[in-house]
Parts: structure tokens; sequence; C-alpha cells
């Protein structure tokens, strides 16, 4: 079926609703994320969940769809070798990243081809941040998804190297730009003028504010609006946190916190940003159906 552009969507001035967490979604349902992992030190986290539990990845992605997400993320946070290699995988790679983009598309084609696939992709943190996105995003175009996702970036060099590579085979690319902060600036002490000017004259189709606290993201998006003229949103860490305990057999490296932010509650901040002017909004860590459900509520469907 054809899909109308995801960016004349949003010039057309519709909401979008993104799916909840993946990963943490994932270790809420028993699956090993934290294959490799050290404390202080993640490994690959929930890419080995494609080859590892894919029944388990295709039911969070169809719980998602079933309440009506508009855009749906595959499970390639890092699928990258850098990070595939922390479990001695690193020369699968491109299996996992197809895999994950496999699952996502029948998911969708299942339950609501409607619905939006991004190739969700984040920085390796160790490893060549260029190379590794060009890698990714040409298995993931090739397996079929709609748009990319470049996700979880925090250095300002970083920016217009994950945009240009996510870019790179001509799909939409949405940048989701993590940790920024109470004080209104990014991770690292830059501004959103910073920002926007690394990113000036690039192909970037929307900038997320990304796995920040709900209360981070509002203090942000304001400077964001002001910074950059093109489609904005948003898609909070709810409450996953480092386990300090971590190393005990059988613990995950996170914790989850579903509490603190409930649903009721994340609907209440999502509301206020949709106000400052987003178009776009999810969930990030820890935010679940339940979540995702409630903001629903909050956009109109689109007939037909
Ligand atoms: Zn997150």
């Amino acid at each position: 079926m054809t899909r109308e552009a995801i960016t004349d969507r949003l010039a057309n001035g519709d909401v979008l609703l993104l799916d909840g967490a993946t990963g943490s979604e994932l270790h809420r349902r028993g699956v090993n994320v934290s294959k490799g992992a050290e404390p202080g030190k993640l490994g690959p986290w929930s890419a080995t969940a494609n080859i590892d539990a894919p029944e388990v990845v295709r039911a969070v992605h169809e719980d998602y769809l079933r309440i009506g997400v508009d855009v749906l993320t595959s499970n390639n946070f890092w699928t990258s070798a850098a990070r595939l290699n922390m479990v001695g995988l690193g020369s699968e790679w491109e299996r996992y990243t197809r895999a994950a983009a496999e699952i996502a598309l029948a998911a969708r084609d299942a339950v609501n081809p409607h619905a939006y696939v991004a190739g969700g992709i984040a920085p390796p943190v160790h490893g060549d941040l260029r190379s590794e996105f060009l890698d990714q995003t040409r298995v993931l175009t090739d397996a079929g998804v709609d748009l990319m996702l470049a996700e979880y970036v925090g250095y300002l060099h970083d920016f217009a190297v994950a945009v240009e590579a996510a870019g790179s085979t001509g799909l939409p690319v949405f940048l989701g730009v993590r940790h920024v902060t109470l004080d209104g600036t990014l991770q690292y002490g830059d501004s959103f003028e910073d920002l926007a000017r690394e990113l000036r004259s690039l192909p970037v189709a929307a900038i997320l504010l990304m796995c920040s606290s709900p209360p981070e993201i509002s203090a942000c998006l304001p400077r964001l609006r002001d910074a950059w003229d093109g489609p904005i949103g948003a898609y909070a860490n709810i409450g996953y946190t480092i386990n300090p305990n971590f190393g005990q057999p059988g613990e995950q490296w996170h914790l989850i916190d579903q509490e603190t932010y409930g649903p009721e509650r994340y609907a209440g901040y999502v509301r206020e940003w949709l106000a400052m002017g987003v178009s776009i909004v999810g969930g990030c860590c820890a935010t679940g159906p339940e979540h995702i459900a409630e903001l629903r509520k909050l956009i109109p469907m689109r007939a037909g």
C-alpha cells in the first residue's frame, strides 16, 4: 500500500503518535537485555533480543500498533557492529539489524498498514558514528523502513554527522536529542541555537527531545521552539535508571519505575508539550503500552 509521505503529514499539521519504549518493555517482559553488561558498562542492550526473543519484540510492537501509534520504532538502538562486538557478535550485525527491521515491518503489516516504521539507531559510543550509521541505514533502507530515527545523539559535533549518515539513502530523518537539562541546555551545556546552527541546511525532518525526564523536556522545548522552525517532538524517559546493585546473577543493568510518572501524569506533561507546539509525541525508556494508550486520547485520529 502507499503511505502518504510522513513529511507531508507533518507539513499538513497532523500530530503523530510514536510508540513507547521497546528495550525497557522487553526487560519488563522478562527478556535479558543486559548481555555483556558489567557494572558501569552496558553491552548491546536490547539488540540481542532480535534473535533471542523475536516473538517478544513482535508482541511489544503489536501492542503499540493496536493502541493506534502512527510511528513504530524498530529495535535497532544498538544493533551496530561496535555494540554487538561487546558480546562477540560484531560480525553478525547485519543479521541482527535486518531481523529488527523485519520484525517491525511484519508487525506493522499485520496490525496497521497505515503506520510508519522508523529505523531507530543510536551512536555506538565506542566506534565510528558515521560508518556505523551508514551501515545501519543501508540495511534498514533495504529492508523497507519508511524513515530513519537517529536518536540518543548528544555531542554537538555528532548531530550533523548523524543526520547526514541516517539520510544517506534518501529517507526522511528524525533526530532524537538525548539528556537535555533543567537549565534549558543540551547534555553538555550547548544551547539550542548551537544545535540549530549545526543542522543548518541539513535535511532533518523533525527534532525530538528524548530520553530525558518530563520536567527536563518541559524546560527545553520552548528553547528548541525558538531556535528551530521545523517540526519538533518529544518522548521522555519516565524512570529507567542504572541499577546500583547490578552484578548479581539474573539482574538487569537498569531498574524500571513506571509509578513516578504513571500514564495519567505522563499524559499531563504531553498535553503541556502539545500546547508548546510539538507535533510528534511518544515515550522513551520505561514507558509502556498503558502510557501510550493515555497519549492516544490526547491526539485526534485522522479519519480514514
Ligand atoms: Zn530512553
